[in-house]
């Protein structure tokens, strides 16, 4: 909370800390320090000043604008709680011993907890990034065991039909899948960017060709295949 909050003329324009909005010299305002700094408010604005703020966020910004507003919901690492800014404010800082190299915006906030209606939309965010991310080292770890259990048959270069999942190829040659096919499960890596070998491509895509390992059908790995491409979606 803030203290020792006073009524005062500006002396000069400024940034109301609550709203972020500016005031002209010769408005009235209320002024406040807090952590070192002092912060103006429009008098409307006043309560968040003194409204408790449980949370304090200090970092460097980029830039004056990087300074997050009142209203602002972000997740914080630090306390693993989704927090709403009441007010900010930021410092230009410089450290004039290290040639203007030690300097930029110092900005802090005063934060409360998120209410469950305003957390909603974040909190399912990361759910879905960490989903997605568990999905994406499963996928690698099924490319992984299926290249070290199988083998790349070379009698000729195969056409593969089947069910294709987890597709990450691009125009470029790079990229990888699964396909599952009647009594076989493939793990096909993309092998046709300029510099690759081709002549060790053994499946036919289409275009410069890739590198298929395969081994005989396996009914966990290929619900483990399906489950983790419909999740890193
Ligand atoms: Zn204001």
């Amino acid at each position: 909370m803030a203290s020792d909050i006073k009524k005062l003329t500006a002396k000069h324009p400024g940034v109301c800390a609550g709203c972020g909005k500016q005031f002209r010299t010769g408005d009235q305002i209320l002024y406040a320090r807090e952590g070192g700094v002092g912060m103006a408010y429009h008098p409307a604005c006043g309560g968040a000043a003194t409204a408790p703020a449980p949370f304090y966020v200090a970092w460097r910004a980029f830039g004056r604008d990087d300074v997050p507003k009142p209203g602002h919901v972000f997740f914080s690492e630090r306390d693993n709680k989704v927090l709403v800014v009441v007010r900010s404010a930021s410092y230009y800082f410089r450290d004039d011993e290290s040639d203007g190299e030690n300097a930029g915006w110092v900005a802090f906030a005063y934060c409360r907890e998120a209410t469950q209606e305003e957390a909603g939309p974040i909190l399912a965010e990361r759910e879905r990034a960490a989903r997605q991310k568990a999905a994406q080292a499963e996928i690698e770890e099924l490319h992984r065991l299926i290249r070290e259990r199988g083998d790349i048959p070379r009698d000729r270069r195969y056409r593969l039909g089947g069910e294709v999942l987890a597709d990450t190829t691009t125009v470029y040659g790079t990229g990888s899948y699964f396909v599952i096919e009647p009594g076989w499960i493939w793990s096909v890596m993309r092998h046709g960017m300029d510099g690759d070998d081709w002549s060790q491509n053994n499946v036919d895509d289409g275009g410069a060709g890739s590198i298929g390992w395969r081994i005989p059908y396996d009914d966990t790995i290929a619900s483990r295949i399906r489950a983790a491409a419909r999740l890193s979606q």
